[in-house]
C-alpha cells in the first residue's frame, strides 16, 4: 500500500477578540517549544531515543507530578497548568527542530574534520540553533472537540486563562475517505486558518520499470512543456508504441504577453526611481500580480495534464529533464520573461507529480537531448519549419516537422511529446531492441476511431500527421 497526505486548509470565522487569543496561544506554544529545545540542548542524549521514549524522558525532566516532585528543569517556571496535550505537541515540535539542528551540526563537524585532515582551512560557519521561534500550534486530541463540517471547539490560551471556544469553519470540507491527523492553527496575515492533514492509502502502483517491462499495454502519458503557444502537449501511447490520444494545452502566448507587459512596466518604473536599495522590494503590486498569474497557470495546466492522463487510464506520466536555463539576450522584460517561463516549467512538473501521485500515477523524466529534432517513427533528424515554408532546415520554435526518411509530417511539439514517451519505454526495454513503429500500424490505430481529446484547432494540426 502507498500512502499520500494532503493538507486541507480551511478559513476560520471568529469573534475579533479571539484573533488576539490565537496569537497569545501561539506565542505561548513557541515559548514552551523554545523551553524544550533548551532542555534537549542540556540533555543531548534524549535525541538517541525513539520519539516516544524521548517524549517520556523530557516529561520526566520537566513535569511535576506526585511521583516526580522535583524535576530538573520544571516547566512550571513558564506557566502552571499547561494542558498535557499542549505540552506534548510543543515537545514534539522541539524534538523535530532539535533533530534537524543536530543533524546539520554533525554534518558540519564531519566536513570540518575532513578539511582539517587534509590540512585545508575551513571557513564555513557552524549551524546555529533557532534564535526566534515561529511555530504554529498543533492541536492534539484533547485540545479540540466537536468537530463538524462547519465548526469546531478548540481550547486556547487567551493570555490569562485556558478557554474553550467555538469557531466556524469555511472552505473545503474534509474528505470522508481519509484518516484525519492533528489540525494546526495557522496565521496567514491577519487571518487564522485551520490546516488538517488527511492521510489516504491506496494500492501501490508497480514501479515504472515493472510496469513497462511486464506489460506492453501500459499507457504512458508524455508531456512536452514549451514556452511558446502550446504550453503543454500531451500524448498517450502504449509501451509497444500505439498512439492513442493527443491534447494541446494552449494559452502560452497570452500568458507570455501578460507577463512581458508587467515586466516592462516594472523596468520603466525602475528607470524612473533609479537604483534600488539592497533588500528593498520594488513594484510590490506588479510582482504580486505576476506571481499570482504564474501560480494559477501552473495549477491549471498541471490539473489538466493529470486529468488527461486519468481519462485515458495512463499509469505513468513522463516529462523531459528541464536542463539548464540558457541565458537569453534582449531587453529586461524579455530576459525576465524567459526566466519565469523556465521556472513555470519546473513548477508545472512538480505540481503534476503530486497531483498524479494522488491519482496513483507515477512520474518520471527522460533525457531531453534532441527530443524536438528526432523523428518519432524512424529516429532520424527532422526538418522543422514554419507554416507555408518549404519543409527543410531547422527553424527553432517553428510549428511543423517533416522527416525526409520516413515521410512523417506533423506538429513539432506533438512529435517531441511522442519522442519523450518513447524514450521511457526504450529505457526499460534495452535488451529487447525495440523496432521503430511502422507507419501502417499508426494509421490503423487512428482510423480505428480511437478517442482523440483535443480542441478543433489542434485536431486540424493533427491531421497533418496523416498527410
Ligand atoms: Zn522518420
Amino acid at each position: 500500500m502507498a500512502k499520500v497526505t494532503t493538507t486541507i486548509k480551511q478559513v476560520l470565522n471568529y469573534q475579533a477578540e479571539h484573533g488576539a487569543w490565537f496569537a497569545a496561544n501561539q506565542a505561548l506554544f513557541n515559548r514552551v517549544t523554545a523551553f524544550y529545545f533548551g532542555v534537549i540542548q542540556a540533555h543531548e542524549k534524549v535525541l538517541d531515543l525513539s520519539k516516544k521514549d524521548a517524549l517520556t524522558a523530557l516529561e520526566k525532566l520537566t513535569h511535576t507530578t506526585q511521583s516526580n516532585p522535583t524535576p530538573v528543569m520544571p516547566l512550571e517556571d513558564i506557566l502552571e497548568d499547561i494542558p498535557a496535550m499542549f505540552r506534548r505537541a510543543a515537545i514534539n515540535a522541539a524534538l523535530g527542530s532539535a533533530r534537524s539542528f543536530y543533524s546539520h551540526l554533525t554534518k558540519w563537524r564531519k566536513r570540518k574534520g575532513k578539511a582539517e585532515a587534509k590540512g585545508k582551512k575551513f571557513h564555513e560557519r557552524p549551524p546555529v540553533p533557532p534564535r526566534t521561534w515561529n511555530k504554529s500550534t498543533t492541536l492534539y486530541a484533547g485540545m479540540w472537540k466537536e468537530r463538524a463540517n462547519n465548526n469546531i471547539v478548540i481550547k486556547v490560551w487567551t493570555g490569562t486563562c485556558w478557554s474553550w471556544i467555538k469557531v466556524r469553519i469555511t472552505g473545503r470540507e474534509l474528505p470522508s475517505d481519509g484518516e484525519m491527523g492533528s489540525p494546526s492553527l495557522i496565521r496567514h496575515g491577519n487571518q487564522w486558518w485551520l490546516h488538517t492533514p488527511v492521510e489516504r492509502h491506496f494500492k501501490s502502483p508497480g514501479t515504472i520499470e515493472k510496469q513497462v517491462a511486464t506489460n506492453a499495454q501500459t499507457k504512458i502519458c508524455a508531456v512536452d512543456l514549451n514556452i511558446n503557444e502550446n504550453i503543454a502537449v500531451c500524448t498517450i501511447q502504449t509501451v509497444e508504441g500505439t498512439i492513442l490520444a493527443t491534447k494541446f494545452i494552449h494559452g502560452g502566448r497570452r500568458i507570455s504577453g501578460f507577463r512581458k507587459k508587467q515586466l516592462g512596466r516594472i523596468a520603466r518604473n525602475r528607470r524612473k526611481t533609479g537604483i534600488i536599495g539592497e533588500n528593498e522590494q520594488d513594484n510590490v503590486q506588479l510582482w504580486n500580480k505576476i506571481r499570482h498569474v504564474d501560480e494559477h497557470i501552473a495549477h491549471f495546466v498541471s490539473a489538466r495534464i493529470v486529468q488527461f492522463a486519468k481519462t485515458h487510464e495512463a499509469t505513468i506520466l513522463v516529462f523531459e529533464h528541464l536542463g539548464n536555463l540558457k541565458p537569453t539576450k534582449g531587453k529586461y522584460s524579455k530576459r525576465s520573461n524567459d526566466k519565469r517561463a523556465y521556472w513555470m516549467k519546473g513548477r508545472i512538473f512538480n505540481y503534476c507529480k503530486y497531483k498524479a501521485y494522488n491519482a496513483g500515477i507515477l512520474t518520471s523524466r527522460v533525457n531531453p537531448r534532441n527530443t524536438s529534432r528526432e523523428c518519432v517513427r524512424c529516429h532520424s533528424l527532422v526538418a522543422r519549419y514554419e507554416t507555408g515554408k518549404p519543409a527543410e532546415g531547422y527553424t527553432y520554435g517553428a510549428p511543423l516537422v517533416a522527416c525526409a526518411l520516413c515521410g512523417m509530417r506533423g506538429n513539432a511539439d506533438r512529435n517531441a511529446s511522442l519522442v519523450i514517451g518513447q524514450r521511457l519505454s526504450v529505457r526499460y526495454q534495452k535488451s529487447q531492441e525495440k523496432p521503430s513503429t511502422p507507419l501502417a500500424r499508426e494509421r490503423v490505430s487512428k482510423d480505428a476511431g480511437v478517442v482523440v481529446s483535443q480542441d478543433a484547432q489542434s485536431a486540424k494540426r493533427n491531421h497533418l500527421f496523416l498527410s
